[in-house]
This record gives structure tokens, sequence and C-alpha cells, in this order.
């Protein structure tokens, strides 16, 4: 890959020149999609598992945009359980009560076998983390949180992360690299879901790790050349190209979502709106409960009843409808993706949803855990 990258440049430009082909005579201005399980003998590479021209592409982009050397993986979950790897036998994990819920259950299924203990806090209380910290192998902090958007002094509390030696994650999955810098307040590992607003456009699956520290890089490229938990080419593809728009998505889901949060605080079916001030995430919590929750989420015509989140498209989904999402959710909370559609239409038709949500409906059946 040629360096296409000036330190002068901004978050934006840089997203949109990394870690193309050199500019040379009939060169791609993309790198291209490389389908090999193989590779002639000697070189770098050698084998599939190991390593692939088109997922090196996107993981410059993304170690370009964090600060860091960047590894990327089958999914979100996949780089989740090769960070949680990293500790010791009996070692504590110390994690938020409110991470995404797939975190929060590999933490449960690690502790259950044995292999670590995990102590979840409040992570939006400073103090209770920082005191948690002293005995910890590993903080993991995702900020803001997955679905009740609680945000954490990352940089105090990796201060007293270090101060006890433990390792510092971020998921960053929420704020992007371009609403939080996770290594400027002293993480040592950030981790993506990069199957959300990185590839942005709800079509493919991709995770990440990006660490700013050499050691730590090689034990965890063992780990996936061990492991196998390597990406998909054409995923590792489709996330690059979604990157190029990231601020592009971004500005503008954020935008849509400022808007959104004004009004809907106004709403008198809305009982709480918790926003974090950036991004383009917003939780509500309605009036009415799940049944109300519920009969909001089927009675649009433009906000789509999904999981996950990220994508250009507007989607939503009442959380505790997954067994998996803990009690101290609301039992009415709505998780919004904001997209980049125009906000008026997107605010016509939630609020012609919510003006009919006060009335009773079935509950919903799903039972499979997690979702997105
Ligand atoms: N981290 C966060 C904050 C998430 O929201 C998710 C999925 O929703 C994950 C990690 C897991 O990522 P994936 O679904 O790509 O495995």
């Amino acid at each position: 890959m040629a360096d296409h990258t000036d330190p002068r440049w901004s978050p934006a430009t840089t997203t949109v020149k990394v870690a193309r082909p050199p500019t040379e005579p009939d060169q791609p201005l993309n790198t291209p999609i490389t389908m090999a399980s193989t590779y002639v003998a000697t070189g770098d590479l050698e084998y599939g598992r190991y390593g692939n021209p088109t997922w090196t592409a996107f993981e410059e982009a993304l170690g370009a945009l964090e600060g860091g050397r960047c590894l990327s993986f089958a999914s979100g979950l996949a780089a989740v359980a090769t960070v949680l790897d990293l500790v010791g036998q009996g070692a504590t994990v110390v994690a938020p009560r409110h991470a995404y819920n797939g975190s929060v259950m590999q933490l449960a299924d690690l502790e259950a076998r044995g292999r670590l203990s995990a102590h979840l806090v409040d992570v939006a209380d400073t103090d209770a983390v920082v005191k948690a910290c002293q005995d910890a192998a590993l903080v993991w902090l995702e900020s803001p949180t997955n679905p009740a958007l609680e945000t954490a002094d990352v940089e105090a509390i990796a201060r007293a992360a270090h101060d006890a030696g433990a390792y510092v994650v971020v998921d960053n999955t929420f704020a992007t690299p371009l609403r939080q810098q996770p290594f400027a307040l002293g993480a040592d590992i950030v981790v993506h879901s990069a199957t959300k607003y990185l590839a942005g456009h709800s079509d493919s699956m991709l995770g990440a790790i990006v660490t700013q520290d050499n050691e730590l890089y090689d034990v965890l490229k063992g780990r996936r050349d061990l492991v196998g938990a390597i990406p998909g080419t054409l995923e590792a593809w489709l996330a690059l190209r979604g990157m190029r728009t990231l601020h592009l998505r971004l500005e503008r889901a954020e935008s849509n979502a400022r808007t959104l949060v004004e009004r809907l605080r106004e709403h008198p079916a809305v009982e709480e709106v918790r926003y974090p001030g950036f991004g383009g995430i917003v939780s509500v919590v309605v009036a009415g409960g799940a049944d109300a929750a519920d009969l909001l989420v089927r009675s649009t015509s433009l906000w789509v009843h999904a999981t996950s989140l990220g994508g250009v498209e507007s989607t939503f989904e009442r959380r505790r409808r997954w067994k998996s999402e803990p009690a101290t959710i609301p039992d009415g909370l709505i998780r919004l993706s904001v997209g980049i559609e125009d906000v008026e239409d997107l605010w016509v038709d939630l609020r012609k949803a919510l003006d009919a949500s006060g009335c009773g409906s079935r509950r919903s059946s799903a039972s499979r855990p997690r979702g997105g």
C-alpha cells in the first residue's frame, strides 16, 4: 500500500485518502478484492489465514484514524473474545454492567467456566470504577454504552487502571475514531464492531482491534492466526469502501439525531430521552412500557424495526425484546439508530407512530439472545 497520509490532514481527508494503491499509471484507485487461500511460498503471507491485502487496506485505514496498528476479525464479538483472552487464569476484568450484552455474555460465560472473574460496574460512576480498578488485570470500557448511552471518564479510569497494572480497552463502536480518540485518553487497546458505523451500510460483519503496543499487536495477531477468527475478504473491502464516507454519514446522522432529540423531548408519549451529545444513536423510554414500545416499532413506514445500528438507514428496536438484555434497561426503552435520510421525513414518520403508541398491543415473542 502506498503511504497516502499526511499528519496535517484532518480525519475527513485521511478517511478518503488512506490505504490506496500507489498513484501510478494503470494502478486502480481502490485496493482490489484479493480472493486467496494460499500464496506463492517464502513471502510474508504464505497462507490465507495469516493475511490478505484487502484486510491490510482496511486495517491501515482504521489504524490511521485511531492512531495505532489494526487487526481485522470476523465480527466485533470475535475481536472482543480475542482481547478477553489476553488475561491470565482467574484474573479480574472490570466492565460496564451496561456494555453491549454480547460482551457481557462473553464475560459471564468465561466466569462460569472459571476462566476469569468479572466485576461489573456503573461506568458513569467514575469513583466506583476507579475503586474497582485496584484488583483488575483488564478494564473494559464502552463509552457510550449500548443501549443505555452512559459515558465514562476514560482518562481518569485509564490512570487508575494503569496504576493497578491493568490493560485499558475501549470499545469505540458508538463514538467511532471521529468522535473519540481512546489512545489520547490512555487506552491500550481499541475494539470495534466495524459492522456498525465503519462499514455503515448494514451489509457486512467485521470486527477490529487497534493497539499502539507492538508486543500486544504480535500477541493478538498470534491469537488470530491460531484461532482463525479472520474476516471475509469481501467484508473487509465493503467496510473500507463504507469507511470512505464515515465523516459525511456521521455528520448527517448526528445532525438528524440532534433535531430528533429536541422534538422527542417535547413529545408526551416519551418519558425519557438519552443522548450523549454526539453520534447518531438515541435511546428513548416511551410512556406505556413494553406494549406501547412494541406497537410503536410496528407502526412506522420509514423507520425499520431491526437490530444493529450505524447504517445509512434509520432503524430502531425495543432492546428488552432480547432476553439477554439486563433488567436494569427499562422495558419500554427503544434504541434509535438515526440514519442519513431527510430529518423531516424521519420526524413525521416517528411522530405519527408516537401519537398512536398509547394503546396496548401484543408483546414481542423474540427470545434469541443478544441482537446487535
Ligand atoms: N460492541 C458493540 C458496542 C456492539 O454494539 C456490538 C454489536 O452490536 C458488538 C460489539 C459486537 O459486534 P458484532 O455484532 O460485529 O459481532
